[in-house]
This record gives C-alpha cells, structure tokens and sequence, in this order.
C-alpha cells in the first residue's frame, strides 16, 4: 500500500502510541490532544492531496527504487524536472494549510543520505548505500512520514563535540552492542517528530578525526525505547485549546518538539554513517541545500495566504482601491516571488549525483534561503501596515458570541458592508496567527533559523560562488596580469 489517505495517515501515526510531556504532563492520545490536532491536520493534507484528481499528478511518482506509484514526499529525485516538482508541490501545501506541514525533513535528508552514503562506500568500501537502499525502499512502500533530525543542543559554541562538559550535548554512538550501536544526546527544534513513524539522525556539523563518535547517521522509529519527547511552547498556542476556534486564526498548525534518546539501541542495519568523519560534511552540506530549496516552496506558499489574507482585509476594510494599499500588496508579491524564483532556479540548476538522484545547485539554494531568512518578515511588516491596529487589540470570540457585547462589537467593527464583522475577524486572526500568534514560528522563527541561520548560508555563498575565477575575467578583460 504505497499511497495512504489522509485518515489512513492518522490511524497509523495512532497505532505508534507516541507519548510526549506537555507544559508539565505526560500526554499519549496525542491525535486528540488540542495543540497536537492542527499539526497532523497539516500532515494528513500531505496524504490526501495525493488522492485528490487536482494534485495527484503532483504529488504522485514512480519510485526509482521499488516501481510502485508513492507519494513524492518519499521520492528520490531522478531529474531537475523532480526538483521544480517538489518545489511546486511544496507551495501548493504551504498555501493550503498556512503552516510547516512538516513532511520534506525527512524528503530532503534520504536524498542526502542516499547519495552521502554512495560515496562514503566508494570511499571506505562501507555497505551503507545498500542498507539506506533497502530502508527507504521499505518507507516508501509503506508511505511513512520520516523526521529527519540534525540540530543537536551544541552546549558551548565555542567548544568541539569532544571538549564539552557533557559529551552529549553532540549526539554520539555511546556505546557498541552485539548487532548494533547505542546512541545518546538530544534533538532540538523537531517540528514534524511527534507525527512521524521514523527519524533519520544526522551530525549536526562537519566532523574531525577524534569526533568519530559524533559522526552517526541512523534510522530510529519515533517509538523506540528511550526516545522522549519535551513539548515546545509557542507564542498564543493554548487558543489551540478553546471552544471556539475563531481566535486560533488557523485550523492547521506547526509545533516544536526537543526529542532524547537515551541509550537508545540501533541495529546495524539501520546504520548509515558511523565513524567516517570525512563524510559526516558532505550529509550536512547536502541536507542543508535540499532544505533551503524547501524553503523556496513552503514558505512561498505561507506567504501566499498572507498575501490573500492581506488582500482580503483590504477589501474588507473597504481600502482595497487605494493606491498605496495596492503598491504594498505588490511589493508583498513581489517579494514572495523572488523566493520562488530562488527556489525554482536551484532546482533547475540542479545536477546528478555520482549515485543517481539529483542535488540541488547549492549556491542557489543558499541564496534561496538567505532570501527566505529576510522577506517573510518583509511580508509580515506589510501585512501588519495593511491590517491595521486592530491586529492588536480585536475582542474575542467569547465577546463576540456574548448577549451583551457581542452587539457592541458587530456594531463597531462593521466596515464594508459586504462582509460579516465575523468574517473580518477570522481574517484578521489568521494575519495575526502568521505575524505575531503561534503560525508567526514556521512562517518567522523557522524562516530565520530553519535549515540554519543566515551565517551559515553566507559561509557557503561564500565558498560557491567561484570568487577567484570572477576576479581573474575581469583581470584578463582589463589586460591586468
Ligand atoms: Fe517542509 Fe517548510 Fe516545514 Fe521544512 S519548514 S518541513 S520545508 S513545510
Ligand atoms: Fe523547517
């Protein structure tokens, strides 16, 4: 069964009986928990969109490995054509949920891995590449959702993995085991963790001979024994939680998960990289690249309902014609697309690996996201410009549906008559959730250190952009020697 639905998604993520602990709780059920509802929403669409006529051109693929028709979130690019595609189907999420939907962590680090592990066997005669071959065939076939994890906590920034007060503050291979190894150390920032079936672990950063330990790669399912999950806050998440829904902004949503594995046993079969601190670069590099292409869809489509939203309040504020209000939505769209442009270029620049798949071209792909770590905050300065203050200070649901209030607040926040206060408010809350409120960490906080912070994609523009070949044209241009 390679193309679940969306409640066929959900019954399996279910059946993992995950447990997390959340604002002092240990929680289980977590497809009922509130906070935890609007984030497999956004990935059961994931699932759905690939059954549904209009898209499921998009999101449905032959697999390269196992022949079978799969969703192209498992997919392992054959050609740029495959790159552009994922982009477009990644906007096409964004803008349908307004949220991280989660789902190409796991995407963008099997294209890494396949093509890492594939060298790193040319190199050291491993057997990796055959393992993650026949471990992905099976994610595939089984159309699993894959969390792939890089961020370790990283304790002293000024300290290598092997000079920490704690050793695992990197995450490490602790220990070996007859037929496998035992891992210990932490994930930050998992977004899509706690509605995954799997996680692929990656080194957090480029390892030196002596940190053989923290060059791990492995397969673990969410469900492993000693794998624990410490629930992220984030700004307005408890709306998430009330009766009526209109103040939450957004029925999907996004959520943050630190994740531990404590001693956690890896068979050898589910092993990747181990030791081979030569090779642990190379999957940083290419894992980080295929995410700063995501970036260039995902985030795009976010701003797309930001976009809507803010031309729909215009409307509704009865402004829509103003020509300062119309330069502002332009340059919000103008902006959006730049991203995308940066997205789709990457992708059609892209090139085949020694392996088969197709990486992104990694210039562009920074500069993809060094775009992305910058506009979406444009777009939200806009969209806040455009709203107006009452983004700031709108009474709430309860007010509204109030025998006493709730007259005074249809009495005083009617704009343009075409349009229900009720409707202006469910608009306004959603640019509120994407600037301000709990969707304002995918579309900002994830936006400026999702896939790395700025400097990280400065130092490689930095290293791709060919600068001493650009000096010596213009130097034989000018006849300089
Ligand atoms: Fe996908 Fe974007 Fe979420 Fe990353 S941030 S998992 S690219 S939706
Ligand atoms: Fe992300």
């Amino acid at each position: 069964m390679a193309l679940k639905t969306g409640d066929e998604y959900l019954k399996s993520v279910a059946d993992l009986k995950l447990e997390a602990h959340m604002m002092g709780h240990k929680s289980g059920d977590l497809g009922r928990h509130g906070l935890v509802k609007p984030s497999q929403k956004a990935v059961a669409f994931t699932f759905d969109a690939a059954h549904d006529p209009a898209t499921q051109d998009l999101f449905c693929v032959e697999s390269s490995l196992c022949k079978q028709e799969i969703n192209r979130f498992t997919h392992l690019h054959q050609s740029t054509e495959d790159l552009v595609n994922k982009v477009k189907m990644q906007r096409y999420c964004g803008i349908s949920t307004a949220c991280c939907f989660q789902r190409c962590v796991g995407l963008d680090a099997a294209n890494a891995i396949f093509s890492t592990t594939y060298d790193c066997d040319q190199e050291h005669g491993t057997d990796y590449h055959q393992r993650f071959k026949e471990y992905w065939a099976w994610v595939q076939t089984n159309d699993l959702v894959v969390d792939g994890a890089m961020t370790d906590p990283k304790g002293d920034r000024g300290k290598r993995p092997k000079d920490q007060v704690d050793p695992d503050l990197f995450l490490r291979v602790k220990e070996r085991r007859e037929g496998g190894i035992v891992i210990s150390g932490a994930k930050l920032h998992q977004t899509g963790m706690l509605n995954s079936h799997e996680i692929l672990v990656m080194p957090t950063l480029t390892m030196r001979p002596g940190e053989e330990a923290w060059a791990v790669c492995c397969a673990v399912p969410t469900n492993e024994k000693g794998v624990r999950y410490i629930y992220g806050r984030q700004a307005s998440d408890t709306r998430k939680l009330e009766a009526d829904p209109l103040d939450v902004g957004n029925s999907f949503g996004g959520q943050e998960v630190m994740t531990v594995f404590e001693d956690v046993f890896v068979p050898g079969e589910r092993v990747f990289l181990d030791g081979e601190v030569d090779f642990s670069g190379t999957l940083v590099e290419r894992f980080a690249s295929y995410h700063r292409q995501s970036y260039g869809g995902c985030k795009v489509g976010v701003g797309d309902a930001l976009i809507g939203a803010t031309a729909l309040i215009a409307q509704m504020n009865g402004v829509a014609k103003a020509s300062h209000i119309r330069e502002k939505i332009v340059d919000m769209i103008h902006l959006n697309e730049t991203i995308f442009s940066c997205g789709i270029a990457c992708s059609a620049m892209g090139a085949p690996t020694a392996s088969g798949n197709y990486l992104v071209n990694l210039l562009l792909a920074n500069v993809c996201k060094l775009n992305v770590t910058r506009f979406p905050y444009e777009l939200a300065r806009l969209a806040t410009d455009v709203a107006g203050g009452l983004l700031g200070t709108m009474p709430s649901a309860a007010d509204l549906n109030d025998p006493v209030t709730g007259p005074y607040i249809k009495k005083y926040l009617a704009a343009n008559p075409n349009y229900p206060v009720v409707d202006r408010m469910k608009v306004l809350r959603l640019i509120e959730n994407l600037v301000v409120g709990a969707g304002a960490v995918g579309y900002l906080v994830e936006s400026m250190h999702g896939a790395g912070p700025p400097t990280a994609q400065r130092i490689m523009i930095g290293r791709q952009a060919n600068l001493e070949q650009k000096v010596e044209q213009v130097k034989n241009m000018l006849g300089i020697a």
